[in-house]
């Protein structure tokens, strides 16, 4: 169709925090998008990587689900396809790979790309159902399980790829109809400790500015990111940064792309940074190169932290972290003597044991060389999912009501508690892992809501999330597909895709903007709010929304870092909040230009020693693992594999490692291997890569058929609780 024949829908890229900002040009005799263009927006200035410009189709997937489902039963023990395709169901977690051959047919006959659920298997579990003996059935067992086993015992699981008001109203949800604050979503495996570290030292967990105010920057330090991958657009304005002078010194154990675009890279050793940083601080130091006035007035415990730097340096972090001490001395130089610089950081630096420590030194550099609150300086913990933001600021975190409002402070709770009409639970709740592991424990969680989160591939150490999953009394999911949890649910409620629904969704920059309808729910398959409400009707709560526009203006009453924001003053661009008069502003780019957000307006400085990683390699376990994302594909893949274009380009698992580990193992280039942890092992082809360093293997968690966190540890930080994704020890070897 000519481009003028099709209708044009404006609204925002569903997969990384950078938020694009896209228009779908749909046709709408056949009922489909016909291609998506980037729209101007000071973020992503029209452009849009692979996965914003082809990833969509997913949504018309013949695999989605279109109406409820309960499962039969006698089909017990739950998720018998998983264990089916991943191997034995037992704790030594064997796969055999899924499957080898690429793709299998479906339903339709097509083929379908490997690895993904087979429906012709999984369906006969499960028989369908009207809406109304499915949310019956939710809401009667949910009601049950909370009456004979206290609020304790539920657990809601939310997701950052949900609107700000399908957060908001599902931690309503938990906290007003359930009475626990066991809610929490996937910032817990993504940036729990960035914000517990930020929402310590400076008393705010979002970012202080703008991935684009690197323009204004001479310096930025990018670190445990690989940039071009996972926020390919963000990634752009560092690259033409770097093309009008900004040096960029990267960070990172992986030589990826950005470390080409860099002027200097430090390939320190995984799980390093806290020594690292120490250095850095300590010749920063030991230069002068400090900002006395910004410490003297802006910074409290600066003491503290001169005296624990004052142990680590050069040589002796060079040891630790393999970066050679001249280097070390040189970008504490350069970044002591520019006028202003930014520290951005991804999950290399967040998904450790030491997770929080790690971003306590960044705040800290930051805040001693007077980093923070001008143009072109700050801290960005760059935003892992589209509305991983969004569905933080609005509540979906157990510690936190809307806006980091201390569910333990009295104060917060009783104005909560008169908003929502109904007594709260004084005491945080359960984080995602916590949850994990209570599910196994006598007295824990047994009943679970599920909503668009995938934990089976996601989270670590997945036997025994398997486990726990299964061991559940009752576990609800509402999802478009039918994810490797869905195997395990109980009732399985077929909701919207982005493009189905309108809402709110807000991007690391924190820009809030419109997602808007381009097509309607197929089937039965109903928008994510109006079920939540549903079911919180069932349970007796009197709530009667009438859009999400009206959700939106009850959290705002409630968050006041978003006043003054409503669904009609967004307009095309989204705005940034803080935002004193959005009618004429885009918002605040810099935070922090007089006070931080702290009780006494000071920056919290938290000196860190370095620590270890859990678990280190040793004779039988010689090799560290880092998981992490590819370019081509999101999270768990249940969206991106189901995209034509981005499965094509990028349909199999691989084991990255340096040539030198390949060659000492007798491995050559697509040989397929087994690789091995304490917890389970997975079987896939290797991929000879110059960008891993020695000793170190990479391999993305996108993929059912190898699933990179059977091998993963979950022991967490005790902080932010996040698990330590980065770092386990492996062996890998020829099958
Ligand atoms: Fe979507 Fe992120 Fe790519 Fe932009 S950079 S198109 S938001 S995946």
């Amino acid at each position: 169709q000519p481009r003028e024949q099709l209708e044009a829908v404006d609204s925002v890229c569903p997969y990384c925090g950078v938020g694009c900002a896209l228009t779908y040009y749909v046709d709408r005799e056949r009922g489909a998008i016909s291609f998506a263009e980037g729209r101007d927006q000071p973020g992503s200035k029209s452009r849009l990587c692979v996965k914003g410009r082809y990833g969509w189709d997913y949504a018309a997937s013949p695999q989605r689900l279109t109406v409820p489902l309960i499962r039969r039963e006698e089909s017990y023990p739950k998720g018998a396809l998983s264990a089916d395709v991943r191997g034995e169901y037992n704790d030594r977690g064997r796969t055999e790979g899924g499957n080898r051959s690429g793709g299998k047919k479906g339903r339709d006959g097509k083929r379908k790309p490997g690895g993904l659920v087979d429906y012709n298997e999984v369906m006969p579990h499960f028989r369908e159902a009207t809406w109304e003996e499915a949310l019956d059935l939710v809401a009667s067992k949910l009601k049950e399980i909370h009456a004979t086993q206290g609020p304790g015992a539920i657990a809601g699981f939310g997701s950052a790829k949900c609107s700000n008001e399908e957060a908001y109203l599902f931690q309503k949800l938990i906290r007003a109809g359930f009475g626990t604050n066991n809610v929490d979503h996937c910032t817990r495996l993504c940036h729990a400790s960035s914000v517990a570290a930020l929402f310590e030292g400076v008393g705010s967990g979002a970012v202080s500015t703008t991935y684009g105010d690197v323009a204004n920057a001479d310096i930025v330090i990018i670190t445990g990111s690989n940039p071009t991958a996972n926020h390919p657009v963000a990634s752009s304005f560092f690259k033409q940064a770097r093309r009008r002078g900004t040096k960029i010194v990267y960070v990172d154990p992986r030589a990826s792309t950005v470390a080409e675009h860099a002027d200097y890279h430090c390939q320190v050793k995984p799980g390093t940074d806290v020594a690292f940083y120490n250095a850095i601080m300590h010749e920063v130091i030991r230069l002068g190169l400090i900002d006395r006035d910004f410490i003297r007035e802006r910074v409290s415990n600066y003491d503290e932290l001169a005296r624990t730097v004052a142990d680590y340096p050069p040589e002796r972090a060079a040891q630790i972290t393999g970066v050679d001490a001249d280097l070390i001395r040189t970008v504490a130089r350069e970044w002591g003597e520019a006028g202003a610089g930014v520290i951005y950081w991804g999950m290399g630096i967040s998904q450790h044991t030491t997770g929080t420590d790690n971003a306590r030194c960044l705040i800290a550099l930051c805040s001693i060389t007077g980093n923070v609150g001008r143009p072109g300086t700050g801290l960005h913990p760059l935003r892992g999912q589209n509305n991983v933001q969004g569905a933080s600021d609005a509540g979906l975190i157990p510690m936190f009501y809307p806006d980091y409002q201390g569910v333990d402070r009295d104060a917060t709770r009783q104005r909560f508690e008169q908003a929502w009409g109904t007594q709260l639970d004084p005491n945080r709740g359960l984080t995602v892992t916590e949850i994990i592991g209570s599910v196994l424990k006598p007295g824990g969680v047994r009943g679970m809501y599920m909503l668009g989160e995938n934990p089976f591939l996601s989270d670590p150490n997945i036997n025994k999330v398997r486990k726990a999953l299964a061991a559940l009394d009752f576990l609800v999911v509402q999802d478009i597909f039918l994810t490797e949890t869905a195997e395990f649910a109980d009732v399985i409620l077929p909701a919207s895709s982005y493009l189905e629904k309108e809402g709110s969704y807000t991007n690391t920059d924190r820009r809030v903007q419109l997602g808007r309808k381009v097509m309607a729910p197929p089937g039965q398959a109903r928008v994510d709010w109006e079920i939540v409400q549903d079911i919180a009707q069932r349970i007796g709560l009197d709530w009667n929304y009438g859009s999400p526009s009206e959700i939106f203006d009850e959290m705002v009453a409630l968050m006041p870092s978003y006043a003054n924001l409503r669904h009609d003053n967004l307009g095309l661009s989204g705005k940034l909040y803080p935002n004193e008069d959005p009618e004429h502003s885009d918002g605040t780019v810099v935070l922090f230009d007089e006070r931080f957000n702290t009780d006494d307006g000071l920056a919290h400085l938290v000196p860190a020693q370095w620590l270890p990683a859990k678990e280190l390699p040793d004779a039988e376990y010689p090799l560290v693992l880092n998981t992490g994302r590819l370019l081509e594909h999101w999270h768990t893949g249940s969206m991106t594999r189901r995209s034509f274009a981005l499965d094509t380009i990028s349909p199999i698992p691989e084991v990255y490692m340096h040539p030198k580990d390949a060659a000492d193992r007798g491995l050559a280039h697509g040989e397929r291997v087994r690789v091995r942890s304490r917890r389970g092992e997975i079987e896939l082809q290797v991929r000879i890569s110059h960008r891993e360093q020695l000793g170190n293997c990479f391999i993305p968690f996108h993929f059912r058929e190898a699933a990179a966190n059977l091998l993963t540890i979950d022991e967490i930080d005790p902080y932010g609780k996040i698990p330590e994704f980065k770092f386990c020890a492996i062996q890998v070897e020829a099958l």
